[in-house]
């Protein structure tokens, strides 16, 4: 068994208790050596509030996990690599994508890893739901992803504010599931986008791919939260992936699914990049974010309240 690596995790908020530190803390490939955040902190772990000096401090660790929103990240990337560090990004990898790129040349100029994650890749059906349309042509395709904002982001104002993506923060898991399973890229041919009437970025969002596929997001759902997408090929095969893409179901059959959570999938793939020598940065999912804002038609909606 390989010594666990010694990793940091910066912006101690709600996806890093929620996953980030009991995907860690289960690992044999981790430890959780030192947290950075403003206010938060980790029960038993070493805190600091600054970035320069936990790395300063610590050259015996040699990973940094970024769980900060986007706009503040990349300053905390470029100082992590520049520091010598692997960093693993949540997701979306930065607020614009040439940020991104910035990283990734900075990444292989210092020969660290970047891990750009898309946790809902690590669905369990992802793999299945894959398989089943590699070297088929869609026909067509529906995508819903519908939840509550009040119940996943609670009082988090920086979604609506710019850089924040709105309901695109949701809409790129099911974006980085699409452009993972699809056998060939598909482009945003229109699109019409619900910006409440006091805030900067979008609630509600409707979509139109090339080969047929369709995609809704909504930020309003109360009740039962849907994160579906269907997809039917020209040969006449229905690939279904429901619950977030846990469950791929073919034809009605259900399909056999990977063993791993998300966040523990993802924290296994960063161990074997770590120890490769790898990165893995694909922007695909962000691009089609970009094409939504660039085309898309804006509708005035009624101002958003916590
Ligand atoms: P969050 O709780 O609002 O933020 C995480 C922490 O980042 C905060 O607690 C805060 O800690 C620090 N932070 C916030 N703004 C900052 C700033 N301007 N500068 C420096 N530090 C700042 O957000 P989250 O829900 O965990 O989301 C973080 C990332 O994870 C996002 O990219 C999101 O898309 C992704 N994500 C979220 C969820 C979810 O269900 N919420 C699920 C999957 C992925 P301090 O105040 O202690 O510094």
């Amino acid at each position: 068994m390989a010594e666990p690596i010694k990793i940091a995790l910066v912006g101690i908020g709600k996806i890093a208790v929620d996953q980030h530190v009991p995907s860690i803390t289960a690992s044999d490939d981790w430890e959780l050596a030192a947290t950075v955040s403003r206010a938060g902190t980790v029960d038993g772990t070493p805190s600091y509030t600054d970035l320069d000096t936990m790395l300063a401090e610590n050259t015996d660790i040699g990973v940094v996990s970024l769980c900060l929103p986007p706009v503040p990240r990349f300053e905390y990337a470029a100082a992590c690599l520049r520091g010598g560090r692997h960093v693993m990004l949540e997701k979306p990898p930065g607020a614009t994508l040439a940020e991104v790129y910035a990283l990734e040349q900075l990444a292989k100029e210092v020969g660290k890893t970047l891990f750009a994650t898309w946790h809902s890749r690590m669905a369990k059906g992802v793999p299945a739901a894959k398989s089943s349309l590699a070297g088929k042509t869609i026909k067509s395709g529906q995508i819903m992803w519908k939840e509550n904002v009040r119940q996943w982001h609670p009082g988090q104002d920086w979604v609506f504010d710019p850089g924040g993506m709105g309901v695109l923060d949701p809409g790129i898991n099911a974006l980085s599931i699409m452009t993972e399973v699809l056998p060939a890229p598909i482009h945003l041919t229109e699109a019409v986008l619900y910006t409440p009437s006091n805030r900067q970025t979008l609630i509600q969002a409707e979509m139109v791919f090339t080969s047929g596929v369709r995609a809704e997001f909504d930020w309003l759902k109360e009740g039962t939260q849907l994160w579906e997408q269907r997809y039917v090929t020209t040969d006449g095969t229905t690939v279904e992936l429901l619950e977030g893409g846990h469950r791929c179901v073919v034809n009605g059959t259900e399909q056999d699914t990977s063993a791993l959570e998300e966040y523990p999938a993802l924290y296994d793939q960063m161990a074997n990049l770590v120890r490769s020598g790898q990165s893995n940065v694909d922007l695909s999912p962000m691009v089609h974010v970009s094409d939504i804002m660039t085309l898309a038609r804006r509708v005035v909606a009624p101002a958003f309240e916590w």
